[in-house]
């Protein structure tokens, strides 16, 4: 249910494609009693669905995603006519997402169930056991660039383990994510899946709502005022933000691939994609032939027309923060492919540019734009500590054939996530966690660490019997603690260092 069939507008956003400025749709701005209203009636709704337990939720959630799923091509034609992205791209994003949909819905039992610990020696009286519960409403925040997918990432986990769901879209995308709206009321027909369409300030509105816990994804700078607005009640946040992702290319990788996966994850959504290559790191030796089949593939690249292979811009005036990048790296680098004149307003033609100073924009920032850099390095471990130069720490991925220099490298870049040998191969697995590190986020959604994400965990340590040893006594005698006094050293005094 959206909040157009309950309260009357008082403003509205009006969402155009980026394509040819034509007007998509209009959606009302939800003010803060709006907002405050959707997350009561999530609420009423929550009580319903966590008491319906795993089984019950599961039917549900795979009849949404049915019902989703049989009218796919359209809920993509949404997608693309906001974003402006490829009718194709929109369809892989809708795939992408209805896996981590039907993952969530058929794994949240086995990961989230109440299940039994060892209680040790000492409390061998206590049967202890841990279990995961529903929040209640969890308020989730969404950008434009997959609107779809992204959210989705949360969605899917927090309502599979119980909770309601307040979704506040981009204001750029709401489409989909009324559409899906609408699919609830029909598969399922609670007030688990609320939508409040709107600006900013509903967004402001949703965390300062009453949620039990706030499901970020966007820039790094208004996550942290999310997480400011959400420490004034000590509401939980996990934080999606974004990211200057490294690739690493060592002198024995495949360079056909790499070059492939570069031109893939720089420029594909005109790399408007969260964990996109913005930079590459190739070991010297091989830097020039792998410089000349990226420019061939990147060359190759259709940008305009009805078959483009990537959209323009989808946030207005996003080229601007493109043409400042460029224009820095340009200041030490050296143009591979392209250069300012490939921004033509919002449609912008690949960009690659060789040899850039470290401390650029282009290097150091977010371009969110088909620009890539490539800088060469004498090793891999070098390649990793450059990659580890920025404040951010989302993805990497690694091309080289020996897999223990792979999986070195794997462990010391600081990242949430490394593919190896391809780009965002982790993005379709959904038993893989998703998340950043450092001014990329934190908390995880997808895999079994997204359900307990939405989760409350709660110990229960049930006595069966009298301890023989009962030290949780007011009436504790000298005997039992001279014993407990003796046990001390026998239980933990017996470590010792290891040599060397
Ligand atoms: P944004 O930060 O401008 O907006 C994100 C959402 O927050 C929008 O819905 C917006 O209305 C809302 N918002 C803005 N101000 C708010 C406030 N004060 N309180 C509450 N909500 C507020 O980001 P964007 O431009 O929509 O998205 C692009 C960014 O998202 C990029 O930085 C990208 O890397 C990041 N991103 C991250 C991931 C991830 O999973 N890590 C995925 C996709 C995008």
């Amino acid at each position: 249910m959206t909040l157009m069939d309950q309260t009357q507008p008082t403003a509205e956003v009006t969402t155009r494609n980026p394509v040819d400025g034509s007007i998509v749709a209009t959606y009302p701005i939800a003010g803060p009693a709006e907002v405050a209203a959707a997350v009561a009636r999530a609420r009423a709704g929550s009580a319903w669905w966590s008491g319906l337990g795993f089984d019950g939720r599961r039917a549900y959630l795979l009849a949404w995603k049915s019902a989703i799923a049989r009218r796919a091509d359209e809920l993509a034609g949404i997608i693309a006519a906001e974003t402006g992205k490829p009718h194709g791209d929109a369809v892989l994003e809708v795939m992408l997402t209805l896996g981590h949909l039907d993952w969530a819905a058929k794994n949240a039992k086995g990961v989230l169930r109440r299940r039994k610990v060892k209680a040790g020696l000492v409390n061998y009286n206590q049967h202890a056991s841990v279990g995961y519960e529903p929040y209640g409403v969890v308020g989730v925040i969404g950008p434009w660039n997959y609107p779809f997918y992204t959210p989705m990432g949360s969605i899917s986990y927090a309502l599979a383990a119980g909770n309601a769901v307040v979704f506040k879209p981009s204001e750029l995308t709401p489409g989909p994510a009324v559409w899906i709206a609408e699919r609830w009321a029909e598969a399922v027909g609670h007030d688990v899946l609320t939508v409040a369409t709107g600006d900013r300030a509903t967004g402001a509105a949703l965390v300062a709502a009453d949620v039990d816990k706030v499901a970020f994804t966007g820039s790094t700078a208004t996550a942290k005022k999310v997480m400011a607005a959400a420490a004034e009640r000590l509401v939980p946040i996990v934080a999606e933000c974004g990211g200057s992702d490294a690739l690493l290319v060592a002198a024995d990788a495949d360079l056909d691939a790499a070059a492939s996966f570069i031109v893939f994850g720089a420029m594909g959504n005109a790399g408007q994609t969260c964990a996109g290559v913005e930079r590459v790191y190739v070991v010297e030796s091989v830097r020039d032939a792998l410089v000349a089949k990226v420019k061939e593939a990147a060359e190759r690249l259709r940008t305009s027309g009805a078959d483009a292979q990537y959209g323009p811009m989808t946030l207005p005036g996003q080229e601007e923060v493109v043409r400042r990048h460029v224009e820095d790296a340009l200041r030490t680098g050296t143009a591979a492919v392209g250069g300012l004149d490939s921004i033509q307003g919002r449609t912008i033609a690949p960009i690659v540019i060789t040899d850039v100073d470290e401390r650029s924009d282009a290097v150091q920032e977010e371009t969110f734009g088909p620009l890539v850099v490539i800088n060469p390095v004498a090793s891999l471990d070098e390649a990793v500590r450059r990659a580890n130069g920025t404040q951010y720490g989302l993805t990497a991925a690694v091309f080289t054939r020996d897999k223990a220099a792979a999986a070195r490298a794997a462990a010391a870049l600081r990242v949430g996530a490394v593919s190896i040998n391809s780009v965002l191969g982790f993005a379709g697995v959904a038993a893989l966690p998703f998340g950043g590190v450092k001014a990329s986020g934190f908390g995880r959604i997808h895999g079994a660490d997204g359900l307990r994400e939405f989760s409350v965990v709660k110990s229960i340590a049930r006595q069966t019997r009298k301890a023989m040893l009962d030290l949780l006594t007011m009436d504790r005698t000298e005997k039992d603690l001279h014993t407990a006094t003796r046990m001390i050293p026998m239980l933990h005094g017996r470590a010792k260092a290891p040599r060397g």
